[in-house]
């Protein structure tokens, strides 16, 4: 841990005002408070660097990437769960489309939502990898390959595992698979040259166009 991602007195005290500010406005939406930002930002920090900038779900890798790309992950929907909104355990980091487009507001990846009210932090409870109670890699094995122009993007289930099985549903992971290395082993398609996006006479007919206009 780095001073960048403790949270201070003044950081708990910001906490504390946007609490009390929401109950006033008699709002639930604390995490919209602007004194709330640099709590945040720490936040995001620290579970960046816990997971390497990886997505909790996914694990794509978003190093190198604009910052945005990875954001504040509610494991229990902050929707459903507010008193856990800012409970270490339940936060990570996860990318956008693990955390918006396919998990949102579902509670479908826990057994008993009831239960997580009153016992959040039962791991069986939790249907999917946890990103802090679990060990990823004991469920998932993730592959990710580059080498020249082939790319192997690939997942395993580990040891049966029934969280395994269920990440890789839930959140979709065989759409993220990619196999040129494999495919390129086959019957390779004829690669298209940049010339038969048009046909000869085309180009230089707009060629010709394009000339008249630089002499007018
Ligand atoms: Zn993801």
């Amino acid at each position: 841990m780095n001073d960048e991602t403790v949270l201070t007195q003044a950081d708990i005290d910001a906490i504390k005002n946007s609490i009390e500010n929401c109950r006033q406005n008699d709002t639930t939406k604390i995490w919209d408070e602007e004194e709330l930002a640099p709590v945040k930002q720490k936040i995001k920090a620290h579970y960046r660097g816990l997971l390497g900038e990886k997505c909790c779900y996914c694990c794509k890798n978003t190093h190198g990437e604009f910052k945005l790309v990875l954001d504040i992950e509610h494991i229990l929907p902050k929707a459903h769960y507010l008193p856990f909104a800012l409970s270490p355990f339940n936060l990570s980091v996860a990318c956008k489309r693990c955390n918006m487009n396919v998990k949102g507001e579902k509670t479908s990846f826990l057994k008993d939502p009831a239960a997580a009210h009153i016992t959040p932090e039962d791991t069986d409870n939790y249907k999917i990898i946890h990103p802090n109670f679990d060990s990823y890699f004991d469920h998932l094995c993730y592959e990710n390959t580059t080498r020249n122009d082939t790319k192997m993007i690939k997942y395993t289930v580990q040891n049966d595992s029934e969280k395994g099985k269920f990440t890789y549903q839930f959140f979709r992971l065989k759409e993220l698979e990619v196999d040129t290395v494999n495919a390129a082993q086959g019957i390779k398609a004829k690669p298209m040259k940049f010339s038969d996006l048009l046909k000869k006479e085309t180009i230089d007919e707009i060629e010709q166009l394009l000339s008249k206009l630089k002499n007018n």
